[in-house]
């Protein structure tokens, strides 16, 4: 497995909040949900540090049970971060929270896991298709018509009460059964991911896979760039880096988000591409 990679910041904010690795025989793409102006979030630490710790105890994990499910092991992991911030209120429902995206070549087989709206990319050769967490576009559907109906510029006082007004429903329905599960301070979230295994040989292999945070996934949903093939050529041909720079493009060409409303401007952006040998 060849891996090329890329994460950066949104433009103008000085913490990137998403994380991107590759350890061993896995490849991960992790998105932290940004605090939101006004709610107590109850740590002290921030969505950045969240994300950071959570991939630090994701690889020790790694090392001390290579062989555990995905599952497993982000489920240990987000136990162990728990503990890393014993001072903080957990319990609180803004308590920081990551989206996770991860594969694992494991012999003939790429098993996945995926959590929240992180999104997982394969080319199986004559398809290509896009897996995320369909519960949360689900859970958060209406609340985010309400919330960005393309109306209001980004930046105006009205956007900033609107995104206020969404997050508190959301925090609602974060890791429960009537909403979505992402990883925060709720362990048993990572027994609900979204798991499964490919084939890495014979004629439906997987060939190329793309996981990307959602900062970089509305290259094909928002702003409509490209096909899931034409996605995959862009990685594999000018790599992750230029994928990044052409959502920055669209994000600014519509500033104001009323062509394309959004939360943000800018998102963080983060993309992993997996290549596999074609001759396995
Ligand atoms: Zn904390």
């Amino acid at each position: 497995m060849r891996v090329t990679m890329a994460t950066e910041a949104a433009p103008g904010r000085p913490d990137n909040e998403d994380q991107v690795f590759h350890y061993a025989n896995v490849v991960g793409v992790l998105d932290g949900v940004s605090a939101t102006d006004g709610l107590d979030s109850g740590c002290m630490h921030g969505p950045a540090w969240y994300t950071r710790q959570l991939v630090v105890r994701l690889k020790d994990t790694i090392d001390k049970a290579p062989t555990d499910s995905l599952s497993n092991l982000l489920g240990t992991a987000i136990e162990q971060v728990m503990r890393d911030h014993p001072d903080c209120d957990l319990s609180n429902p803004s308590t920081p929270a990551a989206t996770v995206c991860m594969v694992r070549e494991n012999g003939p087989e790429l098993e996945y896991l995926i959590l929240c709206d992180s999104s997982l990319i394969v080319d199986r050769g004559t398809s290509r298709m896009r897996m995320t967490d369909k519960r949360f576009e689900r859970a958060i559907t209406r609340i985010r018509q309400e919330a960005l109906a393309g109306d209001v510029a980004i930046d105006s006082e009205e956007h900033a009460a609107r995104l206020r007004v969404a997050a508190e429903r959301k925090r609602l329905l974060t890791n429960t059964p009537e909403g979505y599960w992402i990883a925060a301070a709720t362990p048993v979230a990572a027994e609900q991911a979204i798991t499964g295994r490919l084939p890495l040989t014979g004629p439906r292999a997987v060939r190329r896979a793309a996981l990307l945070s959602d900062g970089a996934s509305c290259a094909v949903d928002t702003f409509d760039l490209y096909s899931l093939a034409g996605l995959l050529n862009l990685l594999t041909e000018d790599g992750p880096e230029e994928l990044i720079r052409q959502v920055r493009q669209a994000e600014n060409a519509d500033g104001d988000g009323y062509a394309r409303p959004r939360y943000k401007r800018h998102d963080d952006a983060t993309v992993a591409l997996c290549l596999f040998e074609e001759t396995r």
